[in-house]
């Protein structure tokens, strides 16, 4: 294999450019709108999922195709797959497109999620909620990401999202972490340390390395995760996202992708999970995704790009910039790994 097609040319797809080209492999991005990957990817290819004489170019020109996104549209992807083989498969991305596919495989997999009920219309929600109570967490099934496209539920009248969604029962957690696994074509698992995950607003705030929860927990979660990827003969780097309870794990969701809360790998580990994706998809061996750091990830978000200057005078610290240009509110434009120990 020498060229990985990507979908998507977002940060995530631009540090998968990064990883594959340090292997000596070249990436090509199919992304329909601004890609920050362009600057370090062999080619981009600017065109709508519906361009299906752009989509035929972009699978002949490479090996094989990954993605950085999940929310590609089917007849894309029917199309792509007739091409090129796609890795994680298309299962994997059907399971984790979908809130309620995604929750509903978890359990039939024997693991747990937060209470759920199918809320298909506005019409259907007052049953729903008589059914998983209050609080709870409105959210669509498809396309939701960093809090969007969720509606918290508490005394007052409930808000609709606008489209087919979930209402998921509110787990009070005493923690948030996640488990970024790897797993490749010959079935070889590497797992990276479950980080503690705080968020704002939504959005993912830092991730902390060593997480600090006993070891049957941190064990318990790799476990979780590795039944995931198993259950879906996974091929690439998975993401699993945990509420800790008094009651043991519960699944929160599941990313078919490198993922944000992994940043961290790049400071702490030989490999990180940009290149254990990059191998696994190129049917390389995995590498050593031990880790040999303890890592404060930090996301620099909208106005937080001020403070690079401060940033880049300090020592243990590694700044990664997307080369996004304008800073709005709540938009990931880069962030910093903190060496700690
Ligand atoms: P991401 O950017 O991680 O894909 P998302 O938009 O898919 O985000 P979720 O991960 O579902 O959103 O939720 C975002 C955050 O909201 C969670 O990390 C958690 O802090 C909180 N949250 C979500 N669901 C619940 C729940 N059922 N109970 C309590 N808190 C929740
Ligand atoms: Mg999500
Ligand atoms: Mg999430």
């Amino acid at each position: 294999i020498r060229t990985i097609g990507i979908l998507g040319g977002g940060q995530l797809g631009r540090m998968l450019s990064v990883a594959a080209s340090r292997l000596g492999l070249r990436c090509h991005i199919f992304e329909p709108g601004a890609a920050p990957a362009g600057d370090v990817a062999w080619h981009v290819t600017t065109a709508s999922y519906e361009d299906e004489d752009a989509l035929r170019a972009f699978a002949e020109s490479v090996d094989v195709i990954t993605y950085e996104f999940e929310n590609v549209p089917t007849s894309a992807l029917d199309l792509l797959e007739s091409l090129r083989p796609i890795r994680p498969s298309r299962r994997a991305l059907a399971v984790s497109q979908d809130r309620l596919t995604e929750k509903t495989f978890l359990n039939e997999i024997g693991l747990a999620t937060a209470p759920f009920a199918d809320v298909p219309d506005e019409a259907a929600l007052p049953e729903a909620i008589e059914a998983i109570g209050r609080p709870s967490i409105l959210k669509t099934r498809r396309m939701g990401y960093d809090g969007k496209g969720q509606v918290r539920i508490g005394d007052g009248p409930a808000e609709w999202t606008g489209a087919p969604s979930v209402l998921e029962g509110f787990v009070n957690f005493s923690a948030e972490i996640s488990v970024i696994i790897a797993r490749g074509a010959d079935g070889q698992v590497s797992a990276f340390d479950p980080g503690l995950n705080v968020h704002e607003s939504g959005i993912l705030r830092t991730t902390t390395v060593p997480c600090g929860l006993p070891g049957k927990a941190t064990t318990d979660a790799v476990l979780v995760a590795a039944r995931i990827a198993n259950a879906l003969d996974y091929v690439g780097v998975l993401g699993v996202e945990l509420f800790v309870t008094p009651d043991g794990l519960i699944v929160n969701e599941i990313a078919p992708r490198v993922h944000n809360s992994g940043h961290w790998t790049q400071a702490g580990c030989a490999v990180d999970q940009f290149e254990q994706h990059i191998r696994a998809v190129a049917g390389l061996p995995l590498g050593d995704g031990k880790r040999y750091a303890d890592v404060v990830m930090e996301n620099l978000i909208g106005d937080d790009i001020a403070r690079v200057p401060q940033l880049m005078a300090s020592s243990g610290v590694q700044l990664h910039l997307y080369g996004k240009g304008e800073a709005r509110p709540g938009r990931k434009m880069g962030h910093v790994n903190r060496i700690v120990g």
